[in-house]
């Protein structure tokens, strides 16, 4: 039976890079949905960039442009970096179309009428400065347990206490830095807590299938003993000024929060896919996916960050909106570099345009990730040193040596051409094509239950055989016997022919090289899984292999240097000294519950020589240096700036530096900052300082000679 199922990644947040922790993803999404393909499964996969929220409202602002130049310049970072990793979306759209907003509109007003929505009062603090209700992560101040200052609204990194925002001590803006005010505010819930969303919820998460096991049994604590009442009502709003879309009847007062429109995203990419098909002369009957009762498919590939939503909020949504609820929810851990979190100091936080730029093939990703991936939530660890090590010795030295050894001799001594008996032959005269093609139903189940290792683990099996069978036939000694031409050309045409089976069980892995294998092969592209020629129905002639082309390169070794490179061109190592001159949409914590995906934001690796222009650095000599009533960690400089004259800049260099000794000394500064109002008055620049994963803070000082004023370049 031909399956109809439509596929979906989480939607990335477009404030940031897509880095190879995002890859996880969409690498073994993009697997499963080119398995499917091969099986002759219909397919719909969809994406989108998660587009709204505060943290995008106020990053634009600081970039001094709109919010929609901000999402049309990350769509378009974001849609290259998956087409140089071939993750093939049918439609790669965005969360702010007109689709998604009227999917939006009409999901909140059904849920309005069946008496899910309810309004309350909410006390949330405002900025009186910038005018808006700022999300908590936007308040800092001193931790009220130990008195560290500069803390966020729920923890404290210095003692480790958590509390609440209200509890902080002197809080202030980052945004602003303003003393923030506590103000009520009317906002919107989804009624998770009432009792038809907890029915349905028990049911869906526990007998539907719908969930791993694990997973299944997190939302069995989440949802815990019937009558414990743990589920809370959702708060869906948020004030304006905000990004997104006012919800109905609010006079554009009120915004819906960003997470009710995210997966709503999911329905809106596909009604513009459906769309956009239609005028092509396509005609996908939409609701069959949408509408509940049909047999279609609706699987969600999901981080285990974002459970909370997709397991519970979006199937009560749609469970009370009329629409079905998903067949699958795949969750997956995250990515680890070397055994550790990802790092900008250590260069392991590695954006997938880096990658790129260093010259290395995304297909090595996608095969070492595929080794890694399993069904569960796992983490799963990119050790640098095993990742050259195994594309260099089972990818190419094991998979790809199979072909490169064998089509020599073809080529040279019979024309290329392929022995036919071999090709249609038995167990007896192609015993390799049968150890190859003895795989097909475990390399399957593996693929359908996302046991990607396993598809590797059994391939990789296969190829060692066959090796070792090459070794013991040793070739390279019959071709220079003339009475042995026959048996050269039947292990040369098995072992090929071997090879092409296993192309086939990797296409979904690595499909650029599977292309290139069939081009080779003389096969129109795309493979699919009737090529095995397995199947009871006889593989059309122009499919079965006959010829092979002249043997190019299908795949180059990874040269360690390259990864060097790489990790060089990800860290970090020059700071500025005044962290508060940062943007402050670029400090927002990692991970946090209004981020789609797992997200942050990242400086691309590269940057031209005109980026690098832009910025204004000048010697300075600090004629003053002192220290700030009520600053942690901040000296007040006064930098004389030869014909630029003097500046006055906040620097947060207290902890490494007594300010006597700072003053007459020439320094390193960013002439052309904006100017900027911090709690202690304004800051017209930077200067820079290095540091690292250690302690310590060390200003740059010019070689002598160098005067006030000059330009750094
Ligand atoms: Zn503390």
């Amino acid at each position: 039976m031909t399956r109809r199922i439509l596929v979906t990644s989480a939607l990335p947040y477009a404030n940031g890079a897509i880095h190879l922790g995002h890859l996880v993803e969409y690498i073994q999404t993009d697997i499963w949905v080119r398995f499917q393909r091969m099986q002759g499964h219909t397919v719909h996969y969809v994406g989108a960039d998660d587009t709204h929220g505060t943290p995008i409202m106020l990053r634009a602002d600081s970039e001094g442009i709109t919010p929609q130049q901000l999402i049309d310049r990350v769509w378009q970072e974001h849609d290259r970096d998956f087409r140089s990793f071939s993750v093939g979306f049918d439609n790669f759209h965005t969360t702010n179309s007109p689709e998604n907003e009227a999917l939006c509109a009409e999901i909140y007003g059904k849920l309005k009428a069946a008496g899910l929505i309810a309004t309350r009062s909410v006390e949330q603090f405002y900025d009186p400065v910038k005018q808006m209700f700022l999300p908590d992560r936007y308040i800092k101040g001193e931790c009220p347990k130990c008195g560290a200052k500069d803390q966020y609204g729920d923890s404290c990194e210095v003692c480790g206490a958590t509390y609440s925002p209200i509890e902080l001590k002197n809080p202030y803006s980052t945004v602003s830095g303003a003393k923030p005010e506590r103000r009520q505010s009317e906002h919107y819930f989804f009624k998770l807590s009432d009792p038809r969303c907890e029915a349905f919820l028990r049911t869906f998460t526990q007998t539907s299938g719908a969930l791993q096991s694990e997973a299944a049994n997190k939302m069995k604590e989440w949802l815990g003993a019937e009558g414990e009442g743990k589920l809370s009502d959702w708060d869906i709003s948020r004030d304006a000024p905000y990004f997104g879309f006012a919800i109905p009847g609010t006079d554009g007062k009120k915004f819906f929060y960003v997470w009710l429109d995210a997966p709503v995203g999911y329905f809106g990419s596909f009604l513009n896919y459906v769309k956009k098909q239609q005028d092509a002369g396509n005609t996908i009957d939409a609701d069959a996916f949408l509408k509940p009762g049909g047999d279609t498919e609706l699987v969600h590939f999901i981080g285990k960050d974002i459970l909370y939503f997709h397991a519970l909020f979006w199937p009560a949504m749609l469970q009370h909106a009329g629409y079905r609820t998903p067949t699958k929810i795949y969750a997956h851990g995250f990515l680890t570099v070397n055994g550790e979190k990802m790092s900008k100091s250590r260069g392991t936080f590695i954006t997938a345009e880096s990658y790129i730029q260093q010259g290395l093939n995304p297909e090595w990703l996608r095969y070492y990730y595929a080794a890694k991936l399993n069904s569960t939530m796992e983490d799963i660890d990119l050790n640098l040193e095993d990742f050259v090590a195994r594309v260099n010795s089972d990818l190419v030295g094991k998979y790809i040596n199979i072909v490169s050894r064998a089509a020599g001799f073809l080529t040279k001594n019979f024309k290329g051409l392929l022995a036919p008996e071999v090709i249609s032959g038995s167990k007896t005269n192609s015993p390799l094509n049968f150890k190859a093609l003895a795989i097909d139903e475990e390399v399957s189940k593996a693929y359908e239950n996302r046991e990607f290792g396993r598809v590797i683990r059994a391939v990789m099996r296969v190829a060692d055989e066959i090796n070792q069978y090459w070794d013991a036939k040793k070739p390279w000694e019959l071709a220079k016997n003339p009475d042995a031409s026959l048996a050269l050309h039947e292990i040369c045409t098995d072992c090929v022919n071997a090879f092409y089976k296993l192309t086939i069980y990797l296409a979904p892995i690595i499909p650029k090289t599977a292309e290139s294998v069939a081009n080779l092969l003389g096969v129109t592209p795309p493979l699919t899984w009737s090529d095995l020629g397995t199947r009871p129905e006889k593989l059309p002639d122009q499919r079965a292999l006959k010829v092979i082309s002249q043997y190019q390169h299908l795949m180059t070794r990874v040269d360690p240097k390259q990864i060097e490179a790489l990790v060089t061109a990800n860290r970090e190592s020059l700071k500025p000294a005044a962290p508060a001159a940062k943007p402050a949409a670029a400090k927002a914590p990692e991970n946090t519950v209004e981020n789609a995906a797992a997200t942050a934001s990242t400086e691309p690796a590269h940057i031209s020589i005109d980026d690098f222009s832009k910025i204004d650095l000048r010697i300075a000599r600090i004629a003053n240096a002192e220290h700030v009533e009520g600053a942690d960690k901040l000296l007040k400089l006064t930098l004389d700036v030869g014909p630029l004259g003097t500046k006055q800049v906040f620097a947060g260099i207290k902890s490494a530096y007594d300010p006597a000794t700072l003053v007459g000394r020439l320094t390193v500064m960013v002439a052309n900052l904006a100017p900027r109002k911090m709690k202690f008055g304004m800051s017209e620049g930077m200067v820079l300082a290095a540091s690292g994963d250690e302690p310590g803070l060390f200003i740059l000082s010019p070689d002598s000679g160098a005067q006030p004023g000059m330009k750094v370049k």
